[in-house]
C-alpha cells in the first residue's frame, strides 16, 4: 500500500515565524521532533524539551535551537524552562495499556502529570509573556483519544480528555490577548510510541505486526495507513501561521475518518 503522503516538509510563507520563540515538549522524538523541525523551518527559535537528553540535544543541534533535558513530571524542574515562548506545543506523552483493575496508580498519576499538569504549569509560565506581546499560539497534541475512548487506556484517555478542557479554557482566556489554543487529534501516527504498541500487541495476540496495524489499530479508520509525524506537524504549523487567528478552542481530528463514523 502506498502511503499517500508525499513526504514534503510542511511550510508557511517564508520567514513567517522569524523573531518568534517556540517551546516544544517531547521534541526529541516522533511528532514533537517533526514540530520542532517545522517551526524552525518557518524561522522560529525552538526550545526542545525532552526527558531523553541525548535526543533533545541532537534535535536542537540540527535546528540551531536549545535543548532542555527535563522530566515534565518533576514540577521543580519546570522552573528551569524559558518563560517567554510565543508558541507552546504541549506534545510530550506516554501510553500504558492495562485494564482499570490492573492499572498501576503511580502510572496513572504519571500520565496525568506529563500530559495535563505539565501543560497547565507551562501555560501558567508562558501566558503572561504571550499576553504582553499580544500574540501567542498554544498547540496541544491531543489524540482521537481526547474525543473517544478505547478499553485498557484509562490513564491516557483521561489525560487527553483533560487536555481538551484545558485547551478550551486557554482559548477563552487568551482570546482578548491575541492568544489562540487548539488541540490536534491524530489517529495512529508512525512514531516510536506506536511502534512499541504494535510490538506489544503482536506478541500478546501472536500475530504479525502488519496484522496489528490493519486489524487492530486501523480498524476504526477509513484511511488504511498510519499518519506520518510530518503531517501532524503541518497542522501544528498551520495553527501558528497568518491565516488561523480565528481558529481557537478547536479540536482538529486528523484520524482518517475514525471520528466521522
Ligand atoms: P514518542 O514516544 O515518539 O515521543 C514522545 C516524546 O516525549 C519522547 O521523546 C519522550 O522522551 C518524551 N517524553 C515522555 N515523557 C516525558 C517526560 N516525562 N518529560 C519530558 N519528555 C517526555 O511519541 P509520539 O507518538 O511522537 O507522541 C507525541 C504526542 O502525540 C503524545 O502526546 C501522544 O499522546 C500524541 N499522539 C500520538 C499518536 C501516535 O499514534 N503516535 C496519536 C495521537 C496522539
Amino acid at each position: 500500500m502506498t502511503s499517500g503522503f508525499g513526504g514534503t516538509a510542511p511550510g508557511l510563507p517564508t520567514g513567517s515565524l522569524v523573531g518568534r520563540t517556540a517551546l516544544v515538549t517531547g521534541g526529541g522524538s516522533g511528532i514533537g521532533r517533526a514540530c520542532v523541525e517545522a517551526l524552525a523551518g518557518a524561522g522560529a527559535f525552538v526550545h526542545v524539551v525532552d526527558l531523553d537528553a541525548r535526543a533533545a540535544a541532537e534535535v536542537a543541534r540540527r535546528v540551531d535551537g536549545r535543548a532542555h533535558p527535563v522530566d515534565l513530571a518533576d514540577r521543580a524542574a519546570l522552573a528551569s524552562l524559558p518563560e517567554d515562548p510565543d508558541v507552546l506545543v504541549n506534545n510530550a506523552g506516554l501510553q500504558h495499556v492495562a485494564a482499570i483493575e490492573d492499572f498501576p496508580p503511580q502510572m496513572f498519576d504519571r500520565l496525568q502529570q506529563v500530559m495535563v499538569t505539565a501543560p497547565f504549569l507551562l501555560l501558567r509560565r508562558a501566558l503572561p509573556h504571550m499576553y504582553r506581546r499580544g500574540w501567542g499560539r498554544v498547540v496541544n497534541i491531543s489524540s482521537v483519544h481526547g474525543l473517544r475512548a478505547s478499553p485498557y487506556k484509562s490513564g491516557y484517555v483521561t489525560a487527553k480528555h483533560a487536555l481538551e478542557g484545558l485547551s478550551k479554557v486557554t482559548a477563552l482566556e487568551g482570546a482578548p490577548h491575541g492568544v489562540t489554543s487548539n488541540c490536534v487529534n491524530p489517529g495512529y501516527v508512525r512514531t516510536p510510541l506506536v511502534e512499541r504498541q504494535i510490538a506489544a500487541q503482536a506478541e500478546a495476540h501472536g500475530i504479525p505486526p502488519e496484522q496489528v496495524v490493519g486489524d487492530v489499530l486501523l480498524r476504526g479508520s477509513a484511511i488504511k495507513r498510519l499518519i506520518e509525524p510530518e503531517e501532524v506537524a503541518a497542522v501544528a504549523l498551520w495553527l501558528c501561521g497568518p491565516h488561523t487567528g480565528h481558529v481557537t478552542g478547536a479540536s482538529l481530528p486528523m484520524d482518517g475518518g475514525w471520528t466521522a463514523a
